[in-house]
């Protein structure tokens, strides 16, 4: 049966600007629409009486048209001049069953009167009310009337009444009954050609994806079926469009479920496999003393933990592919200094590349204090730098005079040659795309690969989102730091917050207040409700605190100006800054003990908790104002939660509940496979088992022709997967 590709045109009712519309939607051929999966139900199964009907609910009838349809023309009076203001159409249908009688009503739709044959049977769902002012039994007269009803002549196969109807979204040129008949049509279609199967042609010979049978064929192996409860593929696309019953629903919704999980997942491990099997550059020696002993801490048990999982990777001989994940403040730039430590005392460069020029001119610093001494040259490569500058560091970076190199994406540009590299880092990983990851490190033959994010994700979440790496966790802060104060305010409380930024500076600290927008305009444009702005925040603020210091900071500065900015909060000049959510990653000031967020219910869980990071980071207690006018219950739950709790991944699980994890991530987050059905959150019970059988499969001895369908699944799995 390989290879057929049944096109749409070939369905009854798609011309050429129907199919036109369908392949905007992405979808080209009977497979693609089968797989285009509703996005919710409607249950009308439950077809009542006449005398069973529910007033001021939708119900679902069947009933006779009693008599011939009537349409009449109302004049509307206009209610205070009583003038005329046009006319309407009002047409009725009155239906029977054996329990009584129903009058159905329709508003400028006269084409209807010409719709309903008396004598026929239809079904319809509609909102049933009481017509007012006629009895029980007003010579017979109907007293229930039905509103605007959905309708449908009875037949054996009705697809929008009397059963779990689909809901999709239909694309252009279609409503939802006439593409609910499409996919009803592309269901028999799919059913018919399996029946008319060619003999003898295994459906392996002109193996395509695309092609007809394999909106049906199945391609999960029997025992994984068996163990996991799961129903054929045929039974799934039939009941994921229309259901038989609830129970069926879920078995079709489980299996689909599952099966996305599994391919996905069974496609990230293949390319980790290939990965983790590339030779890689050995580490031999793996004495981090001395580093150790100008870091001025001692490293915590976890990070420790984590340093060991590096240290057997890259003297393994094989290629480190590691994420290293660990909440704001948990210490992840010492391991990666650490790492990058072996990397130099094995005679190979290091590179680190972070997503912003401010984070990246930071690390440069931090680095350069503990890897001078220790006798590496330590360079940065930023797109501020200047042309000379610029070069006096590219040729350090060729000739390999620097160990260790820092940056942003400058240092994946096409002129950057690197000398020897063997270790590639790549800090807050989730601003990044998965591509650049792997240019970087390209840069490198056979170089090893960290990469960091402070984005606490569910485990099983990242077997999905980075299940090309291999992932260590930092579960544990460096010891002396209290936790975060974290109150949630609305404008009432202004004066006082502004006295409290006033007795903090007066102890010496400091302090970040964050504002969504930057300037007026800006925040006007966006949103009804004034948005806080930082260029007016400052200008007000400095009006009320005279007596200090108050900088801005955001992402339309020139680089220069922002460096000089951050520059003086660091040394203290001055005390407080404004900014937008430039100063979400990584910026690392310990004396700052204060961090006010306007607008606060314009940020996610997550964003709140990166930005509640920038404080807490000395010994001193530190203080999160979260400041919001909002009635949102929803919004208001994700303040509590904030004032409840600091711990990064019970916030994740709860925004990833809130959100879904579309959203999670933010729109800056490349890589993150989209799902046809499967909903990370609500389906996490469903992809530990899909894991666990991705994991398990390959142990176990398939019949040839399952496992050549496995392959081919899997292989098509890894081409979508864009890498
Ligand atoms: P993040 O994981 O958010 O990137 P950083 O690496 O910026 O965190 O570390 C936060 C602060 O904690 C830095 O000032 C760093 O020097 C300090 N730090 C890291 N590890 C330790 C430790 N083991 N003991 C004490 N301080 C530490
Ligand atoms: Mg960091």
């Amino acid at each position: 049966v390989g290879g057929i590709i049944m096109l749409l045109s070939e369905l009854s009712g798609v011309g050429a600007k129907r199919a036109h519309a369908l392949q905007s939607a992405g979808i080209f051929t009977v497979t693609d629409l089968l797989n285009y999966f509703p996005r919710d139900y409607d249950d009308r199964s439950n077809v009542k009486t006449i005398a069973e009907l529910t007033p001021d609910a939708v119900n679902t009838i069947r009933g006779t048209v009693a008599r011939d349809p009537e349409s009449a023309n109302l004049q509307r009076k206009n209610t205070t001049s009583g003038a005329s203001a046009g006319s309407f159409a009002v047409t009725k249908v009155i239906i029977k069953d054996k329990t009584g009688t129903l009058e159905l009503i329709w508003f400028n739709q006269p084409y209807l009167s010409k719709v309903f044959v008396k004598g026929r049977e239809y079904i319809f769902t509609g909102k049933v009310r009481e017509i007012l002012g006629r009895g029980k039994s007003f010579n017979g007269a109907p007293t229930l009337q039905m509103q605007s009803p959905d309708y449908e002549a009875s037949s054996n196969k009705e697809l929008s009444n009397g059963r779990i109807v689909p809901i999709y979204t239909p694309p252009k040129q279609f409503t939802q009954k006439t593409f609910r008949a499409l996919i009803h049509q592309a269901l028999d279609v799919a059913k018919n050609s399996k029946k008319m199967g060619v003999k003898g042609a295994s459906p392996l010979v002109s193996f395509d994806l695309k092609s007809l049978d394999l909106a049906f064929l199945d391609f999960l192996p029997e025992i994984i079926k068996n163990k996991y409860d799961l129903c054929d593929r045929e039974t799934a696309v039939c009941n994921i469009h229309f259901p038989e019953n609830d129970e069926l629903f879920l078995r079709a919704r489980k299996r689909l479920v599952f099966e996305e999980l599994f391919f996905m997942q069974m496609a990230l491990f293949d390319i980790k496999g290939a990965v983790a099997a590339q030779t890689g550059v050995r580490f031999e020696c793996l004495d981090c003393g001395k580093f150790l002993s100008v870091l001025g801490f001692e490293l915590t048990g976890a990070q420790l933990r984590v340093l060991e999982d590096i240290s057997d990777n890259v003297s393994g001989g094989f290629k480190m592919n590691r994420l290293v994940q660990g909440d704001v403040g948990s210490g992840k730039t010492a391991v990666a200094f650490a790492a990058a430590y072996l990397a130099l005392i094995n005679g190979f460069q290091a590179a680190l590349m972070a997503p912003t020029d401010v984070l990246a001119t930071q690390h440069f610093f931090a680095c350069e204090k503990v890897f001078s001494p220790l006798g590496f040259e330590v360079v940065l490569l930023t797109g501020a730098l200047g042309a000379k500058a610029k070069r006096e560091a590219l040729a350090k970076i060729a000739d390999g005079s620097a160990g260790m190199i820092i940056g942003t994406h400058a240092l994946i540009q096409d002129g950057v040659q690197y000398h020897n590299l063997g270790l590639c880092i790549t800090d807050e990983q989730h601003r990044f795309g998965v591509n650049q990851r792997v240019t970087l490190t390209q840069k490198g033959e056979a170089s090893h690969t960290l990469v960091m994010t402070a984005t606490p994700i569910p485990r099983t979440l990242g077997l999905i989102l980075y299940g090309d790496l291999d992932i260590s966790i930092i579960d544990e802060l460096p010891p002396g730091r209290q936790e975060i104060k974290t109150y949630c305010v609305d404008s009432k409380y202004r004066e006082r917050i502004n006295e409290f930024i006033r007795k903090e500076v007066e102890q010496g600290r400091q302090a970040y207040i964050i504002c969504p927008a930057i300037e007026e305009s800006e925040s006007a444009a966006q949103s009804k409700t004034e948005l806080k702005n930082v260029l007016n925040y400052t200008e007000n603020l400095s009006a009320v605190l005279p007596e200090i210091n108050i900088a801005y900071l955001h992402g339309r500065m020139k680089s220069a100006d922002k460096q000089q900015t951050m520059d003086a909060f660091k040394a203290g000049e001055c005390q407080v800054i404004v900014a937008t959510t430039v100063i979400e990653v990584g910026v690392h000031v310990a004396n700052a003990t204060l961090i006010i967020i306007e607008n606060a219910e314009r940020f996610g869980l997550s964003q709140l908790h990166q930005l509640r990071g920038r404080v807490g980071r000395g010994t001193e207690q530190s203080y999160c104002v979260l400041l919001t006018d909002t009635k949102n219950k929803q919004t208001l739950s994700r303040m509590k939660a904030m004032t409840q709790t600091t711990d990064g991944f019970k916030l994740a699980e709860l925004d990833l509940k809130q959100r879904g994890a579309g959203d999670f991530f933010g729109t800056r987050q490349h890589g993150i496979p989209t799902f046809a059905i499967a909903n990370l959150y609500r389906d996490m019970k469903i992809l530990e088992a899909a894991q666990e059988a991705a994991q398990k499969i390959r142990e176990i001895p398939l019949p040839p022709h399952e496992a050549e369908l496995l392959r081919k699944r899997v292989s098509h799995q890894q081409a979508e997967i864009s890498l």
